[in-house]
């Protein structure tokens, strides 16, 4: 009893990962699939003439190479297929026989038994369909070269097939880029002329592909850490020294809002830096991105109120965070109120903190005013535009680490799917740690240098300090240029220890 066939009619589901429109060879190369064991061959062109004849003799049909032209001369002459297996061997050989077999469309071998799909086989199969993958690979224009061929030869073209085996012969014999690209060309401008794939077969082959387990391109740590570096923990040291000098003055003669907005944020940013570094020495790039969004954030808003040197605006940053907390003891009552409570007793709940809100503020906090959103209305990343163009690149790149852009996702928390025979798509990986490499390590040390030199300006600060940072700055910039490539990549891996 044979097995019935399986339908090229699929559900919707089956079309994920189609490209349809377009001349796609994404799609194209599931409906060349069968011409794929041909091109892998160095005598591919005359084995598919051979083919061709021996279809047209035994069946009657003019095979074109695509799976349609297949399944129509297999509808209509099974039989004949039989001989023509015999004759072919090597047509049948491997991915054909895995992919006939996929649709129930085995052909038997002359003793009447049909030999099934073996796991090398379908491992042949992904393996040719993963180097088809590209339009532009060696098996593609192959695989092109060969159905330009056997399309003129089913339309019983002469002159066309002469020429088409003229071309499949050049392709086959020389890895020169003018005749792949000419052959290329000539079958995109076929291909635009004549019918599109067979959606229902090219649809049924994803469908029955995504049955197949996915695999995991597994995540591969660079050789070394990112830090500690040679050449740069010696520049952290520096602005960690010139940093802590700093904070030893209390500088009383700033105004109290300066002082307290100033000095707080070198804190933070100082430990943050620390964080950063760290984060880098455990190679968790996650946790070194998301620490050098913050140190950025810290660093833009600094900057940004000195550069605007107005004393209401360091005033505007500390009320507008304590009117919120403000507002958020407000709420407290509020809910608390809607539960039954009286407001005297709702009230004395959050008195104390209220207290302390007032102690910290130096006056009532009824006297805020409370405004959603961020502080200034100024956006972080337009005041870095304000400040340093390079510092608004690195806040945008860094925001979508702690936003959790899809950048994100993909590098820390997804590996691509190894399945050659799956639409190109994700996993959830098996080990997590994964480098950012040198680049926060590097533009964390870049900013913190540039601060330390905007801060020395505003409070007034000279000699040995300046220097000192700038020498600093400028060794930074020098270990940077040494290993920079023009394209922007850093080659820190083969630095030696
Ligand atoms: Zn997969």
């Amino acid at each position: 009893m044979p097995k019935k066939r399986r339908r090229f009619k699929v559900k919707e589901s089956a079309f994920t990962g189609l490209t349809v429109g377009e001349t796609s060879w994404h799609d194209w190369r599931i409906e060349l699939l069968l011409l794929a064991e041909l091109a892998a061959r160095e005598d591919g062109i005359d084995r598919a003439i051979r083919l061709f004849d021996s279809i047209e003799e035994h069946t009657g049909g003019r095979f074109d190479g695509s799976m349609s032209s297949w399944r129509e001369i297999s509808d209509a002459a099974p039989a004949g297929l039989v001989i023509v297996r015999s004759e072919n061997p090597a047509f049948f050989f491997g991915l054909t026989n895995a992919l006939l077999s996929l649709f129930n469309l085995t052909v038997a071998l002359l003793d009447g038994t049909t030999p099934g799909c073996t796991p090398a086989e379908m491992a042949r199969l992904g393996l040719l369909i993963d180097c088809a993958n590209s339009g532009r690979s060696r098996l593609s224009t192959r695989m092109k070269a060969v159905h330009l061929l056997l399309s003129a030869k089913s339309r019983s073209a002469n002159e066309e097939s002469a020429e088409a085996e003229g071309d499949a012969r050049a392709v086959f014999a020389t890895d020169e880029p003018n005749v792949a690209g000419s052959v290329r060309a000539r079958w995109l401008a076929m291909r635009a002329m004549s019918r599109g794939i067979n959606l229902d077969y090219v649809a049924a082959f994803t469908e029955v592909c995504l049955e197949m387990p996915c695999g995991e391109i597994v995540y591969t740590p660079p050789k070394r850490r990112p830090w500690p570096m040679k050449g740069l923990t010696d520049i952290a040291d520096r602005v960690r020294l010139s940093l802590r000098k700093l904070l030893e003055d209390p500088h009383p003669t700033i105004p109290i809002d300066q002082g307290d907005v100033i000095f707080g944020s070198l804190v933070r940013i100082g430990d943050l830096l620390d964080r950063v570094l760290a984060a880098s020495a455990d190679d968790d790039g996650l946790a070194a991105e998301i620490f050098l969004r913050s140190l950025t954030d810290s660093i833009i808003q600094l900057r940004w109120l000195l550069l605007r040197n107005d004393d209401a605006n360091f005033t505007k940053f500390k009320e507008h965070s304590l009117a919120q907390e403000r507002d958020a003891l407000e709420r407290v009552v509020d809910e608390l109120e809607k539960t039954g409570m009286s407001k005297e007793e709702a009230w004395s709940l959050i008195r104390r903190d209220y207290a302390e809100l007032a102690e910290r503020l130096g006056k009532w906090p009824e006297l805020l005013d409370v405004v959603y959103g961020p502080w200034s209305e100024q956006s972080t990343s337009s005041m870095a535009r304000e400040i340093d163009p390079f510092l608004a690149g690195i806040f945008q790149r860094a925001s979508d680490a702690s936003h959790g852009s899809w950048r994100s996702i993909e590098k820390y928390h997804l590996s691509r799917c190894s399945n050659p025979l799956h639409p190109a798509h994700h996993v959830p990986p098996s080990g997590s740690r994964r480098s950012a490499g040198i680049v926060p390590c590097i533009t964390a040390l870049m900013q913190c240098t540039d601060l330390l030199l905007a801060v020395y300006g505003y409070i007034g600060l000279g000699g040995d300090a300046v220097t000192r940072m700038e020498k600093a700055k400028e060794d930074l910039h020098a270990w940077i240029g040494a290993r920079q490539s023009s394209f922007g990549t850093f080659d820190w891996d083969n630095v030696e220890e």
